[in-house]
């Protein structure tokens, strides 16, 4: 009987043998050829690539199933080498995504041309805010009867979704949290937002082979589609799913017969009232809404003020860099972002975004509006009422309306409405701990922040960590690694109790 194949022996040698040929440096034995970004693009196909790598795929693959199948097999290899080999992937992952952000922001902004270049940069560099492995402690209970571990356990392979929006940082940022509780992960990205997030697989892939030895433990479809999510969706190696997008997504994710982890849209609202400091609030509302030319689903997204400081804040806002747009230019600017669609009901028309004014700069909008503005300018903003579709819908774009109302009911009221019961982010500028009360009562959001910018609530500037998946519909809330994992209880039955 002739003995069995080492295939992975195979691999690594034929792999080491290329690396020689081509005059690379020696490689350590089962090492990647390179551990650097490819080049941007043009890419060559998975298989080809695959082939060049001495048969590694470094965690692309066309196939749906055959990504889940990799992602299986490395999630075992992760389980064997413990505790140690995911406090490595989270370094990686956090030193990398550091390491790459001037590179990999430009990519993402060439490829998605939606939001800012200094802010894609930056939401990569903080990565590093994700909490990780330290975050997991079991719980013990001791009693007469014994003790008892409770301890946070993985749950295998994890369908992910990520965003345009923030295509690389959510992956990122989802790999440190799912990596931290143990699981392996694949990514079906946003097809306007998969080659950076391909590119992204790819490098942390090299680096957490050749650093643990494991293959394939965030595998990513190269070319995603609606087939792929669905192929997620019913193979059975994945567990639960982590959807992050819009209101189609989190519903196809609810429907799909597997757990669904949802962090859905939202349509943040901000109340101005006359005890707060005018300045600070006008700065906040440009800081945030302004950020990734208000990408951020937690981003100010309109504003409600008393009427009788309405006209200060606003001089406010002014002062500190937005520019004010009047109302035809409001309109003019309105038909351009807004299709306005036969509607349902008593047949008012239904406004629909118009994509290609998503993420887009302050300066592009005020040119659709018909305004010359500053270059530098960063946010427009205007008067509006409060059923203007700029409003109401969540529109992510750097112009923000600001609604007058009588008092703090009618703001918080209107607020609600604005916010559609996402209950995702509410943010409010008072020194009055009553109306912060009743605000955070009546819209019952997941995020509430008071008196600083939207971004305070995800530990920038506000005590906290950070995620760009905030779990909305589904009630887990800003996830981090414990949302990953399964609770299990280990019982000692009446031992182990010493006194
Ligand atoms: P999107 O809903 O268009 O896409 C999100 C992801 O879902 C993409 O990967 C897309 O391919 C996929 N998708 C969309 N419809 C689908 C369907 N019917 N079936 C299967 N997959 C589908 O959103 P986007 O424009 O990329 O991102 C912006 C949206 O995401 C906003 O609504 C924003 O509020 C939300 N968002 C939420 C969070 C959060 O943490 N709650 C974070 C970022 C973005």
């Amino acid at each position: 009987m002739s003995a069995p194949v080492n295939e992975a022996l195979i691999r690594d040698v034929v792999a080491e043998v290329l690396g020689r040929l081509g005059k690379l440096a020696p490689l350590p034995a089962g090492a990647p050829e390179t551990a650097q970004p490819a080049a941007p693009a043009p890419a060559p196909a998975a298989p080809a690539r695959a082939a060049a790598s001495g048969g590694r795929r470094f965690g692309v693959f066309q196939d749906a199933h055959e990504a889940c199948e990799a992602a299986a097999a490395a999630f075992l290899q992760l389980r064997e080498k413990g505790v140690a080999a995911r406090r490595k992937v989270v370094e990686i992952i956090k030193t990398l995504a550091d390491a790459n952000a001037v590179e990999w922001g430009r990519i993402e902004l060439e490829e998605t041309k939606i939001g800012r270049l200094d802010h894609k940069i930056e939401k990569l560099k903080i990565i590093k805010l994700v909490p990780g492995v330290e975050w997991l402690h079991p719980d013990g209970l001791s009693g007469d009867h014994g003790i008892t571990l409770e301890e946070y356990t993985p749950f295998g392979v994890i369908g992910a979704i990520t965003p345009s929006t923030h295509s690389i940082p959510t992956l990122s940022g989802n790999v440190v949290n799912m990596v931290a509780a143990g699981n392996a992960a694949v990514f079906n990205a946003h097809p306007a937002a998969s080659r950076c997030a391909a590119l992204a697989v790819r490098v942390y892939n090299e680096a957490i082979f050749r650093e643990t030895g494991i293959e394939n433990l965030i595998t990513i479809i190269e070319q995603p589609t609606l087939e792929s999510f669905k192929a997620l969706c019913t193979n059975e190696h994945v567990r639960i799913l982590c959807v992050t997008g819009g209101p189609g997504v989190v519903k196809a994710a609810m429907q799909s017969g597997k757990r669904a982890i949802c962090a859905g849209p939202g349509n943040p609202p901000v109340l101005v009232d006359d005890t707060c400091d005018l300045d600070r609030a006008a700065q906040c509302v440009i800081k945030g809404a302004a950020y990734d030319n208000n990408l951020l689903c937690i981003g100010e997204k309109e504003v409600f003020v008393l009427h009788h400081i309405a006209d200060k804040f606003m001089d406010a806002m002014a002062r500190h860099g937005a520019v004010r747009l009047s109302s035809p230019q409001v309109e003019r600017l309105a038909k351009e972002a807004f299709t306005f669609q036969p509607g349902h009901g008593a047949g008012c028309p239904e406004p629909v975004l118009n994509k290609q004014v998503v993420g887009k700069d302050a300066t592009y909008l005020a040119k659709l509006a018909g305004a010359n503005v500053p270059d530098k300018t960063e946010l427009l903003f205007a008067e509006t009422d409060a059923s203007h579709p700029f409003v109401l819908e969540e529109q992510m774009t750097p112009f923000i309306p600001v609604v007058r109302v009588k008092d703090v009911q009618e703001g918080i009221v209107l607020a609600k409405t604005a916010e559609r019961n996402y209950r995702h982010t509410s943010i409010i500028h008072s020194r009055n701990v009553e109306h912060m009360t009743a605000m955070a009562r009546a819209l019952d959001t997941t995020l509430f922040i008071k008196n600083g910018p939207c971004m305070a609530g995800l530990g920038l500037g506000g005590e906290g960590y950070l995620s760009y998946s905030i779990a909305t519909p589904t009630g887990e809330g800003i996830t981090n690694p414990k949302t990953f994992t399964r609770v299990r209880r280990c019982v000692m039955v009446d031992n182990l109790r010493i006194y």
